[in-house]
């Protein structure tokens, strides 16, 4: 790739910086929500800042403009993250705008369209994705749930497990087996289920970090109206693999590692023979300061290259089962070398602890990583087979 911007992409980044200067609250400025990840569920400390981009189409950069987003191509959507990232601006879309929005453009009828998608944009309703199940999650066409017709509405039965943000979600996009008969992938259809409707239950689950960010979600005998389908019946497998076209470099995670990391260089050397039990402690880190170092800025180039192929209209595949995969390992190294940094302040947490206990936090958190959105072996698999071009089993 070309690693210097062409006149429109300059002008572009001129526009997202100037923006940013401008519009960007000084709240958010130290970049402690992004950071701490606090803003899940901060609709109101949020709401200013959603207005600022709803304005420009920003809140949904890639939906097409005739619903509200801003039509940007790939190389525009990859400046305005990468800007974004630099200047650690709180994400306000969620999975409405990068899921369950990109579905109801491609496969929704104009009633789910109209009920729906403005409602994303403005904060309004938060969504959740119910997919995997406690016996399906790589192997996800496998799926149990059950969606049985009666009469005008589907009656649903059967668990969800790992929905991140349930509890704090209006509605759920999510799959269930509509046809038990058929072959696993071509029985499934995609739902849109209120998750006030009767028959919900959502029950939160604490993960390591001893936060609650996903939860198990039971139906039983839960109505959903027949047309809260999305697309054909039993085509749903289909349905939920749409995206737009959006960019996939993870260039927001590759900044933000790099940036975290320059904040541990910092810190560490701020901290060099303070206190007795110090003496050397530059020199014991600083060997794996500079693998880590040298790792991010290959995680920066790997998000540049997929964002190359998509912009020469290309379709990344293992290319980006790489970039997940080197970028997940990474965070976890990354989260072993600051509590190596930090020695025994690294188990302290809360604000007033030093680098406000995020290694405490991110040693923890960073170990679902390597599982949320596709295991490393499945990533491995994809690697294997699609980009080696070896045998499946
Ligand atoms: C933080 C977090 C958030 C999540 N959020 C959501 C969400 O919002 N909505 C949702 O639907 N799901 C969510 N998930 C679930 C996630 O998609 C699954 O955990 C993931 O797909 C793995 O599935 P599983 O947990 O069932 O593990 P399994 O598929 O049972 O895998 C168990 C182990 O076997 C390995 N394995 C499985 N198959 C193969 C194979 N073919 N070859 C080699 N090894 C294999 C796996 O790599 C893993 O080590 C979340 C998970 C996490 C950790």
């Amino acid at each position: 790739m070309d690693f210097k911007d062409n006149t429109e992409e300059a002008a572009f980044r001129s526009e997202v910086r100037e923006f940013l200067k401008t519009e960007l609250p000084e709240r958010f400025k130290d970049g402690a929500l992004a950071e701490t990840g606090m803003y899940r569920g901060a609709f109101e400390q949020l709401k200013d800042w959603r207005q600022k981009l709803a304005a420009k189409g920003w809140i949904a950069p890639a939906w097409p403009k005739e619903y509200g987003g801003a039509s940007l191509t790939v190389m525009q959507q990859f400046i305005m993250n990468e800007e974004f990232a630099e200047n650690r601006v709180p994400p306000v879309g969620g999975m409405g705008v990068s899921m369950v929005g990109p579905t109801l453009i491609t496969h929704g009828t104009e009633g789910q369209k109209k009920e729906h998608l403005s409602r994303i944009l403005s904060g309004e309703v938060q969504w959740c994705q119910g997919f995997s199940e406690p016996g399906s999650g790589s192997d996800l066409a496998s799926l149990q749930t059950r969606a049985v017709k009666d009469g005008d509405d589907y009656v649903i039965n059967g668990q969800k497990i790992w929905t991140s943000g349930a509890q704090f979600a209006h509605w759920m996009f999510m799959m269930a087996r509509t046809d038990p008969d058929a072959p696993k992938h071509k029985g499934i259809s995609y739902f849109l289920l209120d998750m006030k409707s009767p028959g919900v239950e959502v029950r939160p689950l604490t993960n390591l970090a001893n936060q609650n960010m996903f939860s198990e979600v039971f139906f039983s005998d839960v109505r959903v109206p027949a047309k809260n389908i999305v697309g054909e019946l039993n085509r749903g497998w289909y349905v939920g693999t749409t995206t737009l076209d959006f960019e996939r470099s993870s260039i927001g995670s590759a900044v933000g590692i790099q940036l975290q990391l320059d904040s541990l260089i910092r810190y560490a050397k701020e901290h060099e023979g303070k206190g007795s039990s110090r003496t050397g402690y530059l020199a014991s880190v600083k060997g794996e300061l500079a693998d880590r170092y040298i790792e991010a800025n290959v995680a920066r180039l790997m998000s540049y290259r997929v964002v190359t192929m998509q912009a020469k209209g290309m379709i990344p595949n293992h290319e980006a089962s790489m970039t997940k995969l080197y970028a997940s390992e990474l965070s976890q190294r990354i989260a072993r070398t600051g509590i190596k940094v930090l020695g025994l302040y690294g188990q302290l947490f809360g604000e007033g602890a030093p680098m406000r206990g995020r290694y405490e936090s991110s040693y923890m958190t960073s170990l679902s990583a390597t599982i949320a959105g596709g295991t490393s072996e499945i990533q491995r698999n994809i690697i294997a087979q699609r980009g080696l071009g070896m045998p499946r089993d």
